[in-house]
């Protein structure tokens, strides 16, 4: 899986534009203490979005060697893509039973978030047909996303859902990484109210950011998904507890010092003297290095600051390293560049872009040479 660490420090070959690094040491860090937040009870992992762009199948075998025996999902394809990797953990498909996708889920034995009054019935009646089989009733307690509004409740059948093996009764936070929200403790109630009706069944509420607001979020199973890759669960505190997951560096294709005054790139937004020294690197917005980071955002060269200058395109991006060649770096075709590291995080660079790590991370491309680093759990 390590393909490419025999490259030479500092460079890479010219096949890929850069070089994706997986911490899963980090990773596995990071689930330990979500679970230990949950104070003995068990933590699930979100792993939807191909494991918010990381890559679902090493991050979920990583975390099944941990002891993580829960998974979240969006699609039903996805939950496939885990369940062939994976024979032993439960997998819980967020977006629900679709029409006519019961089979799948008893075929790859998936369960579905039941999230509307329609899904229960088709559920329940499957089951009847079927056998009984695990499944999570998603309510919604103040989102306004996906889930059953309460009152829906009043409208079916509780015994033959609360008859379901492994039931989870879930909601989902709108708000936990603002933690003074008014409406984390609305929700809290509504959900405290809601889960009474099901006594046997585990209660999951809090995602990363909700195991962070106070003890009366986590209930009996933690579902965190972006603090596990990283991302900060408590933006407004600041400091980050996790450890960083994703490393991305991109190649330099070249550098030119400038002869003359000229516009860089696309659109000529940035001006450039005689004297700049301007690198291109091969990653651009179609590697998720967001276009809106053009002008603003900054790598590191060997631990030195470079801003980009200029509109980051497809497949290129062009920065100043004028004071980095100054200060002695050696910046030449072949330099690996860290557009993510553990001092320039995917938060930092979400910022950079105006936008949330989430994104950052979901956009992570797949053209880099992806290396999983720390152990794969196998
Ligand atoms: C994505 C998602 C999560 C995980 O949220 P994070 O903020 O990434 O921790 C949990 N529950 C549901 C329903 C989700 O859609």
């Amino acid at each position: 899986m390590t393909k490419g660490a025999d490259r030479p420090n500092g460079t890479c070959g010219g096949e890929t534009g850069g070089i994706l690094t997986i911490d899963l040491d980090a990773l596995a860090a990071n689930w330990r203490l979500l679970r230990n937040r949950m104070e003995g009870n068990p933590c699930a992992a979100v792993v939807k979005a191909n494991g918010y762009g990381v890559g679902v199948v090493p991050v979920a075998r990583r975390l099944a060697a941990e002891g993580c025996e829960t998974f979240f999902v969006a699609h039903i394809e996805e939950g496939v893509t885990l369940r062939q990797a994976l024979p032993g953990p439960e997998i819980f498909v967020l977006n629900g039973l679709s029409p006519g996708s019961a089979p799948s889920y008893r075929a790859h034995q998936l369960a579905p978030c039941l999230n509307d009054i329609g899904q229960v019935r088709a559920w329940l009646d499957h089951c009847a047909d079927a056998g009984p089989t695990a499944a999570a009733l998603h309510v919604d307690t103040g989102m306004t996303r996906l889930g059953l509004d309460p009152h829906d409740l009043e409208t079916i059948d509780l015994d033959g859902l609360r008859a379901l093996p492994d039931l989870i009764v879930m909601s989902h936070l709108a708000c936990a990484d603002e933690p003074d929200h008014p409406l984390n403790e609305r929700q809290r109630g509504a959900f405290e109210d809601l889960r009474m009706a099901f006594p046997a069944a585990r209660a999951s509420l809090a995602n990363s950011s909700g195991l962070f607001i106070g003890d009366g979020y986590r209930f009996d199973l933690g579902r965190p998904g972006v603090a596990l890759y990283g991302g900060n669960p408590t933006p407004t505190r600041g400091h980050n507890p996790m450890r960083p997951v994703v490393r991305l560096q991109a190649r330099v294709l070249q550098v030119r010092e400038i002869q003359d005054n000229c516009s860089i790139g696309y659109g000529a937004t940035a001006d450039a003297f005689p004297g700049t020294r301007i690198a291109t690197l091969a990653a651009g917005y179609a590697d998720g290095y967001l276009r809106a980071i053009s002008n603003r955002g900054t790598v590191y060269v060997d631990g030195h600051a470079c801003p980009v200058v200029g509109r980051v395109s497809m497949d290129l991006l062009t920065i100043d390293v004028t004071k980095a060649a100054a200060d002695g770096i050696a910046i030449t075709p072949g330099t690996l560049v860290d557009l993510i590291n553990k001092d320039h995080t995917v938060d930092d660079v979400a910022a950079d872009a105006d936008t949330i790590g989430y994104e950052v991370l979901t956009s992570l491309g797949n053209r880099f040479h992806r290396q999983y680093v720390g152990g794969s759990g196998e």
